[in-house]
């Protein structure tokens, strides 16, 4: 943490008023203080969208189909595991689990699903559980407190719950497009307790709905509160912030796509704001090449992926030419190295 840390009303007046130039030099200042000005990392990874079905009926989603409606999908382990034999031919090492909130998979489904990935492949593949917000469904479901679902996954095997599916944390934000997902403090408590359990978790943020400027600074205020409070209670918390932006093709709510200056502006402004997280990750999903210039803002990590089929859904472009896309950065003269994820420290002996 630093003395020097900026607030929402400082955040504000650098967004309307620094230049490009002004907002890089601060942002490459706080990165300095986690990493080496030229050093990035990166993984190769796979999105396993294991079922469409959702009642959450987001309207920024072009993914999801209701249950019973025509085209929904579950996949079976085998089907799993066929895509992850496919990372690993890659190169890659790491998958992401997600999905809708599907009422037909309860928590057993997903601890048997989990367990068995993690009896087949050990420490060969590190897997993302699910996201916060698929847990917050999954725990309700069930009746089980946070911390009772938290500890059933960490048993079956899981070492890591990101933040996914926050995009922007805020109530008026969640009433807007996502009344049916889950009340913000409802996804904090959530994060909390996958902390606690000895899991770890990430940050997200989604740009480019409707949201407000005062809206992006106070998810930024709350991902550096949560935070703070991990941090003094003596955990790990966030590894990592990553902040992508909307694809609104296909859904119901629309729009257009942000540049990516204004992408980059972004990622300088959370580097600088969230001065107690240490890795900032630009989307190579969402904003494909324009991605890597964000490491000159502030970012020093990335995802290669191979596949996301709800974004894709909604207009992201992958792109498997692995050698190309990595030696743009390089040519932006970055030292670029492969970054492996990492047993969370209070599960290094499960
Ligand atoms: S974004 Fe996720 S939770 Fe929302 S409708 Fe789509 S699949 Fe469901």
């Amino acid at each position: 943490m630093s003395a020097a840390r900026i607030g929402v009303d400082e955040a504000r007046s650098l967004w309307l008023e620094a230049s490009d130039d002004e907002l890089r030099r601060l942002a490459q200042t706080t990165r300095a203080r986690f990493h080496e000005p030229d050093e990035a990392t990166y993984m190769v990874m796979r999105i396993v969208n294991y079922t469409n079905v959702c009642v959450a009926q987001c309207d920024y989603c072009a993914f999801y189909v209701l249950p019973n409606q025509e085209g929904g999908y579950v996949l079976s382990q085998k089907d799993v595991f066929a895509k992850i034999d496919e990372l690993l031919a890659l190169g890659g090492d790491l998958v992401a689990f997600n999905g809708g909130f599907n009422p037909k998979l309860p928590l057993d489904f997903y601890c048997d699903l989990f367990a068995a990935v993690r009896s087949r492949y050990g420490d060969r593949v590190e897997f993302y559980a699910l996201t916060v917000a698929e847990f917050v469904y999954l725990a309700d479901r069930a009746n089980l407190s946070h911390a009772e679902a938290a500890a059933r996954l960490r048993d079956a095997g899981v070492h890591w719950v990101t933040g996914g599916g926050s995009e922007i944390l805020t109530e008026g934000f969640r009433k807007r497009h996502a009344k049916f997902k889950y009340t913000v403090r409802e996804y904090l408590e959530a994060q909390r307790a996958i902390v606690e359990s000895g899991m770890r978790t990430t940050a997200t943020m989604v740009i480019g709905f409707d949201e407000s400027l005062d809206e992006r600074l106070e998810h930024l205020q709350r991902t550096r509160d949560f935070q703070d409070a991990c941090l003094r209670d003596g955990f790990d918390g966030l590894f990592s912030f990553l902040c992508w932006t909307y694809k609104p093709y296909g859904t119901a709510f629309g729009g257009r796509e942000v540049s990516p200056r204004e992408y980059w502006r972004h990622i300088a402004l959370s580097r600088i704001f969230l001065d107690n997280v240490r890795h900032v990750r630009t989307s190579v999903l969402t904003q494909n090449e324009e991605a890597f210039r964000a490491l000159e803002y502030g970012a020093d990590d990335f995802d290669l992926p191979i596949e996301d089929e709800v974004t894709q859904k909604a207009g992201a472009r992958i792109d498997l030419d692995l050698d190309g896309l990595l030696a743009i950065p390089r040519s932006l003269g970055y030292r670029v190295s492969y970054r492996r994820a990492e047993r969370p420290t209070a599960l290094a002996g499960l």
